[in-house]
């Protein structure tokens, strides 16, 4: 009888923490299913890849940004183009590579590109 108790207490404890797999995107608030988390980024903050390509596309276009950090306000923790081809619409992917590649060339790193 307690075995029974302790057992289906176990499964809901089971249960919650494989539903806290769907995170909270930190720009738009809503949850996103794992298959839609942006993870392509070393820190812990999760984005779901609309938002995270929206982001992208307007610091390229508008901002020309070559060095993107995480959205999440005070993250340093940068976001390589090749890791976004995916999510971003070829266009905003070429340009960014354009600035990226140029930029690594005139600090005389090219070495730097190839160990993403
Ligand atoms: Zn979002
Ligand atoms: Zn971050």
């Amino acid at each position: 009888m307690v075995w029974a108790v302790l057992l289906q207490r176990f499964q809901c404890f089971k249960d919650t923490t494989k539903s806290s797999d769907d995170r909270t995107c930190e720009i738009c608030f809503e949850t996103i299913p794992a298959s839609k988390q942006f993870k392509s980024i070393r820190c812990s903050h999760r984005f779901c890849c609309e938002c995270i390509s929206r982001y992208i596309e307007t610091k390229v276009t508008d901002d020309n940004v070559v060095l993107i950090t995480c959205p999440q306000v005070g993250c340093k923790v940068t976001i390589k183009p090749l890791k976004c081809r995916t999510i971003l619409r070829p266009e905003t992917f070429i340009r960014w590579c354009d600035y990226y590649f140029f930029f690594f060339i005139e600090r005389g790193g090219a070495s730097q590109l190839i160990k993403t």
